[in-house]
């Protein structure tokens, strides 16, 4: 296969994303009035299974929480943020917070994925009055290189292969002289849903490195990153799902590194951030889902695989790290 085809294949499961969580908002799991403009009519499909769209509701919901509580403690410390969604795919996360009770604590709000991705997302964004409502007057949206991206006053969607070297990259299409599209001195939600499995370990590392010395040692804002991931992927459940990803020509290869828990925060630990935690999904729903939305969810659909659910969902999890530059960590200590 060439890697033409392989990358397809990975650009395909976006699709996949989109109609899971249009079908988790169609089963009334999750509300989202942005989804179905990203939904081609051609790809509707009946809903998902009971499993999957539990599953995309409790990922949905926890990211949803650490999003929130970073847009509060900016909105609480008087300043603006950003986030930059990487592999941002059909994600109607912009037009969520843009609507909503943080919609002035952004800042900007930057989209990257291949070009196929960003291009046709910029078409269904101009194609709906809705989502482009959002974005500003039609006079301060302009389509961006050549078609395949968009920029407005907040929001930016970007073309980029994240394997690239981030010198060739990020710093050209973000951080460029005099004009970068991030400000180097407002604090930085990273959000890889789902992306860093589909690179190396070593392409991973470089993305956030370059975030990280983007914004530290001499620079004075924080970062933080979120990752959701599958992993765990060596025992024999994971198994099989790496040989169903395989049968479509989709490899894991980010997923090496992380056959447990434990071994989760490594990825920020390792590069110098200053704190780092995961928790799986079945954590996530045991213990962080709010008893009232369990009771909810479980009227919408008969389960019958509960126990199946679980060993679904202690293969994905949710890591989010800290890098506080010691810029920062340093005037706050003088406080
Ligand atoms: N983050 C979105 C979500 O959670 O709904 C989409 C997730 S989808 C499973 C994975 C996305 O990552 C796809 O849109 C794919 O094109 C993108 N992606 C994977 N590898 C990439 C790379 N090397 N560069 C840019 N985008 C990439």
């Amino acid at each position: 296969l060439s890697s033409q085809d392989t990358d397809s294949s990975i650009r395909q499961t976006d699709t996949d994303a989109a109609l899971a969580r249009f079908s988790a908002v169609q089963k009334g799991y999750l509300q989202d009035p942005y989804i179905k403009p990203f939904v081609p009519r051609s790809h509707l499909q009946p809903p998902r299974p009971p499993l999957i769209n539990i599953g995309t509701f409790v990922r949905a919901t926890a990211i949803d929480d650490l999003v929130f509580q970073w847009l509060q403690n900016s909105t609480n410390q008087g300043t603006r943020c950003q986030i930059v969604s990487l592999g941002a795919g059909s994600d109607t996360r912009f037009w969520r917070i843009a609507t909503g009770a943080h919609k002035d604590a952004l800042a900007a709000y930057v989209e990257l994925d291949f070009p196929e991705i960003t291009t046709k997302k910029a078409m269904a964004i101009r194609k709906s009055k809705e989502l482009s409502a959002v974005l500003g007057s039609p006079a301060d949206v302009a389509v961006a290189h050549g078609g395949t991206g968009l920029t407005s006053p907040t929001y930016h969607l970007i073309a980029a292969d994240l394997r690239l070297p981030p010198a060739d990259t990020l710093a050209r299409l973000l951080a460029a002289e005099g004009s970068p599209i991030l400000s180097p001195t407002l604090p930085t939600l990273l959000l890889f849903e789902c992306v860093l499995v589909y690179m190396s370990p070593a392409a991973s590392s470089a993305v956030l490195q370059w975030f990280r010395d983007y914004f530290a040692p001499a620079r004075s804002a924080v970062l933080g990153s979120i990752v959701y991931e599958m992993f765990r992927l060596q025992d024999s459940f994971g198994r099989v799902m790496v040989e169903n990803l395989k049968a479509r020509q989709v490899s894991l290869p980010g997923a090496a590194p992380y056959p447990d828990a434990a071994s989760l925060p490594g990825r920020f630990l390792n590069l110098g951030f200053t704190a780092a935690h995961a928790l799986t999904l079945k954590e996530i729903r045991k213990s962080y889902i709010p008893p009232a939305e369990l009771e909810r969810i479980s009227h919408l659909e008969l389960v019958d695989e509960l126990e199946e659910l679980d060993l679904v969902l202690e293969h994905y999890a949710i890591t989010w790290g800290l890098f506080v530059p010691p810029s920062v960590a340093g005037s706050a200590a003088a406080d």
